[in-house]
C-alpha cells in the first residue's frame, strides 16, 4: 500500500514536517539521508548543515543555559551528546546545532515518525502514486511528498582544492577547525558573508591567524558580523584577491596558497595549514532529475505565494531547498510546518 507522506530530508524542515504530519495521523515516513562517505565529503549527512555548526544562537526558545538534564532525559542514551553521555562539562552554555538537530528528530519519533536512514537516489512523479526509490534498492510508493533536502556548501572547483579535500582543505570550520594541524598555525578563508565571518572567528580560536580572502573590498555579512571580522586581532582581511592555487604535497596536505588581485596583476603566496571555503551554498535537487522546476540556481520554485506547492501536484518543498534568501534554522523549521499542513489539506481535498 502507497505510503501518504514521505519526507525527504533531515533538517529542521524535515523534522518540523513529520511532527506535523505525524500529528495529523499521516504516518509519515522520513528518508533522513545515509552515512555514507560520499556524503560526509558533500556535507550531505544526516540531521543536516546544522549538524555541522556550534552553538545556534538565534533559535528563539533556546536561550543560553545548562542543557545537560534536558538532553538527558529528552533523548534516548545512545543518541544523547558525548559529553552528557561521559559527564564531562557542557560543551558552550547554549544550544548546539548537532544536539538540536537530535532533539527535533527525537520530538519526530515521540509521534511515531517512521524513520529510514537512508538516500533517494531516483523518483518518479509522472506516476500516482509517486514511486521513490533509494540508494539502498528500496522502492517506496506514496500519495504526497515533501522534499527537505536542503542544500550543500559550495567549493571552487580547483583541481588543487580537489587533491587536499580532507588534508587542510574544508567547507566547514565549525566541524573541522579544533584539529591539530590547525592549531597556532596560519588558515586562510575564502567568502565575505556571514559564513565566512562565523567561521573565521570559530577558526581563530585555534589558529595563530586567521586569513579572510574576499575578491572585493566591501564585506556581504551583516553589520554585526562585519564587526565580529573587524575587531578580532587574529583576523586579517586581504581584501580585493582570489584563490589560485593551494600548495602542499602529499605527506604534509596544505601548506599555503597563492592569491591573486582582482585589481591588478600581482599574486602573493601565503603559508597556511587549512584552507576552508565559504562562498554559499548549492540546493540538494539532483536527485530529482528535472521533474520539478528550479530556479536557475537549483532550488525548487515554490508556485504558489506562501504555499509550499511546486510544479508537480502533490509533491512540496521546505527549508533550505526552496529558499536561496532565508536560510536560517527557524524560518526552515516554519516552511516544513507549513508543507505538512499543505499536504493534509491537499490529500483531504483530494479524497486519499
Ligand atoms: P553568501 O551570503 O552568499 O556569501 C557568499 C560569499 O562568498 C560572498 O562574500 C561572495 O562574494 C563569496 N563568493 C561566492 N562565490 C565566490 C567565488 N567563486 N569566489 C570567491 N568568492 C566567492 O553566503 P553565506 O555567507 O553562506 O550566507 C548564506 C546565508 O546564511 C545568508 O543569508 C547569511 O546571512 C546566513 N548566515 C547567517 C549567519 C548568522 O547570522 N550567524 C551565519 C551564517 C550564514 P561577493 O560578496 O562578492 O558576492
Amino acid at each position: 500500500m502507497a505510503e501518504k507522506v514521505v519526507i525527504i530530508g533531515s533538517g529542521p524542515a524535515a523534522w518540523t514536517a513529520a511532527i506535523y504530519a505525524a500529528r495529523a495521523n499521516l504516518q509519515p515516513l522520513v528518508f533522513e539521508g545515509a552515512t555514507t562517505d560520499e556524503n560526509r565529503l558533500k556535507g550531505t549527512l544526516p540531521l543536516g548543515q546544522l549538524n555541522l555548526t556550534t552553538e545556534v544562537e538565534n533559535y528563539p526558545g533556546l536561550p543560553t543555559g545548562d542543557t545537560r538534564e534536558y538532553l538527558r532525559t529528552a533523548l534516548p542514551e545512545d543518541r544523547q551528546p558525548y559529553w552528557v553521555q561521559a559527564n564531562k562539562p557542557q560543551r558552550s552554555h547554549g544550544m548546539e546545532g548537532p544536539e538540536m538537530m537530535e532533539l527535533m528528530r527525537q520530538q519526530a519519533v515521540n509521534f511515531e515518525t517512521r524513520i529510514i536512514t537512508d538516500d533517494i537516489v531516483q523518483v518518479d512523479l509522472q506516476r500516482h502514486p509517486f514511486r521513490l526509490t533509494s540508494l539502498a534498492g528500496q522502492a517506496v510508493e506514496t500519495l504526497a511528498v515533501i522534499i527537505a533536502t536542503g542544500a550543500r556548501a559550495n567549493y571552487l572547483g580547483l583541481p588543487s582544492e580537489d587533491r587536499f579535500k580532507n588534508k587542510g582543505v574544508s567547507a566547514c570550520a565549525t566541524c573541522d577547525g579544533a584539529l591539530p594541524r590547525f592549531r597556532n598555525q596560519p588558515v586562510v578563508v575564502i567568502g565575505g558573508g556571514d559564513t565566512a565571518v562565523e567561521e573565521s572567528t570559530h577558526l581563530a580560536k585555534f589558529a595563530s591567524v586567521v586569513h579572510m580572502v574576499h575578491r572585493r573590498d566591501q564585506l556581504r555579512a551583516s553589520k554585526i558580523m562585519q564587526q565580529r571580522a573587524l575587531d578580532n586581532p587574529k583576523i586579517q582581511i586581504k581584501w580585493n584577491r582570489v584563490l589560485e592555487e593551494v600548495l602542499g604535497n602529499d605527506q604534509q596536505g596544505v601548506t599555503g596558497v597563492r592569491l591573486k588581485s582582482t585589481v591588478d596583476k600581482n599574486t602573493e603566496e601565503l603559508p597556511a595549514t587549512g584552507l576552508f571555503l565559504a562562498i554559499g551554498h548549492t540546493p540538494n535537487t539532483d536527485f530529482l532529475g528535472g521533474q520539478v522546476k528550479l530556479d536557475k540556481q537549483g532550488y525548487i520554485l515554490w508556485t504558489q505565494p506562501q504555499r509550499t506547492f511546486t510544479s508537480v501536484e502533490g509533491v512540496f518543498a521546505a527549508g533550505d531547498v526552496a529558499d536561496s534568501y532565508y536560510r536560517q534554522a527557524v524560518t526552515a523549521a516554519g516552511s516544513g510546518c507549513m508543507a505538512a499542513i499543505d499536504v493534509e489539506r491537499w490529500l483531504a481535498e483530494k479524497g486519499l
